[in-house]
């Protein structure tokens, strides 16, 4: 099916191999954020849907983790090429449903998506196990696959998140049921035509739409589901860990972000402005790793200030559908209405709003579109609401710092624990900063470059476990000791 043949399409579930209505027969609305209008319908699936889903998942179980690593590798390269057949109906669905530049999307969200099919593709074919001799004995650790994985992803980056999650799972010999944000999900859909397409086994991936609240308790407590992987924000992990611990599930958590730069007059300029930018105001600023405060030596502290401004001034917020767009819609009217009010705390915290802090207003068919102008804020400290909590939008916030110390306690003056980056030409400074920062990720002079081998998450309220490369395996399997005596 391709979205430009549908006015409003209603999507359904992928359940044991089968595109299926939500049994309740109701459906929920999924607006266009640059238009503000609706565009599709998603099935308002319940606990039934989601049961039927984790016993497709179930049944297939066995079968798919006695499928050999060739054929399993042979089946995800192929749903990667025919994401990459689809790349422009992706990328569409994508930025019609976060409201994303149409750009962003064609060139960061479906390719990563693929990428990730193919990463984990790849490894499967080279997962090796241990062995422990000792004289009269023989220990050797079997990794097996968990079972039924749940995966939970959100709507920032949905497909990129959504197979980050369910390629290892799958690559790992175990089935999935999956459930995209509710806000977000056409890209789902779109796989699940292309796995079904693929030939993936049917219950080896089911797909369920809906609203968390009416499909976590369900997800999270069933006894044939062996471990969760969710990514989205800090209170819903932690409702995810209170409905899943007493069952003794695994669990991987990556959740919120309050990330800092932190900038020493020493850094190489051109590039670190180009970076704070981008790692400022990339997806609107809806990226769990952008940077929300930026720490400037003070020496640097004005120029960097008054080149910032004058760079996200010129900013294009536009249709996201348009080449020259830099910033499109934020996802929601509701997330617009978060951000803004950020804007008035800001003011009674007595920060300084330098650019931005409203709304955009378009003309044509973006007029009714949820828009917010790229924000710098000043003048607020480390204890305020606006540096502490987590906006998730396009908004930074700049304090100066005087010594090394100071820019350490600026820095971790927070209880989220992402990511940073740190900018300077001076090595021995990047790595004491490696060591003392309270993040999982750290880039000195340079962010989000990522190698999809290297451990991902986040330390505090911003995660539990890590994902990429072996550390997904590891998750997405159960290690048993075998010892054999001579
Ligand atoms: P969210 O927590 O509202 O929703 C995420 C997912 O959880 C959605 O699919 C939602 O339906 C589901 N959900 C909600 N309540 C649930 C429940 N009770 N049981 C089970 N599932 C439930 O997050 P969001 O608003 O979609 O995403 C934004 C958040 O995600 C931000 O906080 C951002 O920092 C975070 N994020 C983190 C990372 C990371 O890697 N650490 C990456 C991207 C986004």
């Amino acid at each position: 099916m391709s979205l430009n043949n549908l006015e409003l399409p209603a999507i359904p579930n992928l359940i044991g191999g089968e595109l299926r209505k939500p049994l309740s027969g109701r459906w929920l609305d999924s607006f266009n954020p640059a238009t503000g209008q609706v565009h599709a319908r998603i099935p308002a699936s319940d606990q039934r849907d989601a049961e039927a889903a984790i016993q497709a998942a179930a049944q297939a179980a066995p079968n798919w983790a006695k499928v050999s690593p060739e054929e399993r590798s042979a089946l995800l390269n192929k749903i990667a090429d025919r994401l990459e057949a689809r790349l422009d109906d992706l990328a569409m669905a994508e930025s019609r449903d976060n409201g994303k530049p149409l750009s962003l999307a064609r060139s960061v969200d479906i390719p990563r998506a693929i990428q990730n099919f193919r990463f984990f593709a790849a490894g499967l074919l080279h997962v090796s196990s241990e062995s422990h001799a000792r004289p009269g004995f023989l220990n050797y650790t079997l990794r097996q696959p968990v079972g039924v994985g749940v995966c939970i992803s959100p709507w920032n980056l949905p497909l990129y998140l959504l197979s980050w999650k369910m390629a290892p799972a799958l690559a790992a010999g175990n089935t999935v049921v999956a459930k995209p944000s509710e806000v977000t999900p056409l890209s789902a859909w779109l796989l699940s035509e292309i796995t079904l397409e693929a030939g993936l086994p049917p219950g080896v991936l089911n797909l369920i739409h809906g609203t968390g609240p009416d499909l976590g308790p369900t997800l999270c407590t069933e006894r044939e589901v062996s471990a969760i992987s969710f990514t989205g924000s800090t209170r819903t992990g932690a409702e995810i860990a209170s409905l899943a611990a007493p069952r003794f599930k695994k669990l991987s958590l990556e959740m919120g972000g309050k990330n800092a730069a932190i900038v020493f007059a020493d850094c190489n300029y051109d590039q670190m402005l180009e970076t704070i930018l981008r790692s400022g105001f990339s997806n609107q600023g809806q990226i769990c790793l952008c940077t929300s405060r930026i720490l400037v030596e003070r020496p640097l502290y004005e120029r960097l200030r008054d080149d910032l401004v004058k760079r996200v001034k010129a900013l294009r917020v536009g249709d996201p559908l348009e080449a020259d767009t830099d910033q499109g819609a934020v996802v929601s009217k509701a997330h617009q209405e978060k951000i803004l009010s950020y804007f008035d705390l800001a003011l009674s915290e007595g920060g300084k709003i330098l650019c931005g802090g409203e709304t955009v207003t378009l003309s044509g068919r973006c007029a009714d579109g949820w828009f917010v102008a790229p924000t710098v804020l000043e003048n607020l400290g480390p204890d305020t609401r606006c540096n502490r909590e987590e906006i998730f939008g396009p908004v930074v916030s700049l304090q100066p710092f005087d010594t090394e110390e100071e820019a350490l306690r600026l820095a971790n003056a927070s209880d989220y624990g992402l990511a940073a980056s740190v900018w300077t030409s001076h090595l021995a400074k990047a790595q004491r900063f490696g060591r003392e920062l309270n993040a999982g990720i750290i880039w000195i002079n340079c962010w989000m470059a990522r190698d999809l081998r290297t451990p991902f998450g986040g330390l505090g309220d911003s995660g539990v476990g890590r994902e990429g490369g072996w550390e997904a395996f590891r998750f997405w399997t159960e290690t048993k000791n075998i010892c054999i005596s001579d």
